[in-house]
């Protein structure tokens, strides 16, 4: 989501309305805690990214399960990692996105797979400008089957937690394209509405996270492709009906007020969100639902590839000192950092 603090047409009729209903006094107060502001970027959100991983590990068998169960939290807390970094990295913002739309008539079935014939055809300033999300999801599978390979605790924990973050990115269809906040065609906030805000409202009591269970992917480069393909194919629903609700909601209810942590935020309504979805027939819901079995799955076919090691020597391992002050380091700078490095979805 982007952080703003703009005050547009929107609250400005709310507030004249608000003006014109009540005292002048209370108004004023009022308007000087209102932050009309979305807050800091975390793609899906930082409820979606920390529910899709902590689903996933209930898909997993029981022996991955005796290592993935016992460390749920740290998998949990830590699937918003890449996005705190991107307030401290300028490497890390291409890792979560693609702008398919960039290629032009090229179809996705024609681009590099492999890294380096990517870099050949594009070269790699051009590369990371438009995104490398399928491209970065293939570096981490290997890094994460190479930690399995070799016992270690915490790359396997850290691949695990990231690679969850960036598959879960590339299920989100403003993910793929440079439209990625709708800011090409006068939809400015979508992004942070589609994956943060449905889901926050909705997920709890509305979603079905019961899904099947982890499955070995043979070919994981076609499957992440596919997925990067899905999403692509969603963008035109994604924008339509979002401007479609737009024209039969009057303008001034489409967006609410809420007290967030003491603040004050401009949100899309709850009745405009919940309309939304509806509209989009279960979307989101099918989008977070595939992301969990999709990095279940990557962590599986991790594990197998890496011949199936024993992870219950593992269990009894913790972070070291340095690695839990590195995690801290990395909370305190995103903490204090004003802006994000980079595009800001
Ligand atoms: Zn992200």
């Amino acid at each position: 989501m982007v952080k703003t603090t703009a005050t547009n047409n929107y609250s400005l009729i709310f507030l004249i309305l608000l003006l014109q209903k009540y005292h002048l006094k209370f108004c004023l107060i009022l308007l000087s805690f209102l932050m009309l502001c979305f807050e800091k970027a975390y793609c899906w959100g930082f409820y979606g990214h920390s529910k899709i991983n902590y689903c996933a590990v209930f898909l997993l068998p029981p022996e991955m399960m005796i290592l993935y169960k016992p460390n749920i939290q740290y998998l949990t807390e830590h699937a918003t990692d890449p996005d705190k970094r991107r307030y401290a990295v300028e490497a890390e913002a291409p890792r979560h996105y693609i702008d398919l739309d960039f290629y032009g008539e090229r179809s996705v079935d024609s681009l590099p797979r492999n890294w380096s014939k990517a870099v050949d055809a594009f070269t790699l300033d051009s590369l990371n400008r438009h995104g490398i999300v399928p491209w970065h999801i293939q570096l981490m599978l290997t890094r994460l089957t190479e930690a399995f390979k070799q016992n270690n605790y915490s790359s396997i924990m850290k691949n695990s937690a990231e690679i969850g973050h960036y598959i879960a990115d590339a299920h989100v269809p403003l993910h793929t394209t440079s439209n990625y906040n709708g800011q090409k065609t006068n939809q400015n906030g979508i992004h942070g509405f589609w994956e943060s805000r449905v889901p926050e409202l909705l997920a709890e009591n509305e979603f079905n996270f019961f899904i099947g269970k982890a499955s070995f992917i043979k070919d994981p480069t076609s499957y992440i492709w596919k997925v990067i393909k899905e999403s692509n194919q969603a963008i035109d629903s994604v924008l339509y009906f979002e401007k479609a609700l737009t024209n039969e909601i009057a303008e001034p209810f489409k967006f609410s007020f809420e007290n967030r942590n003491g603040k004050i935020i401009k949100q899309y309504s709850s009745n405009f969100t919940k309309r939304y979805s509806l509209k989009l027939n279960g979307m989101i819901e099918r989008r977070m639902r595939q992301s969990i079995l999709t990095i279940a799955s990557f962590w599986y076919t991790a594990w197998v590839n890496a011949g199936q090691p024993d992870l219950q020597k593992l269990t009894a391992q913790h972070f070291n000192q340095q690695e839990l002050l590195d995690f801290e380091v990395l909370n305190e700078t995103w903490r204090k950092a004003n802006s994000i490095i980079g595009r800001e979805e």
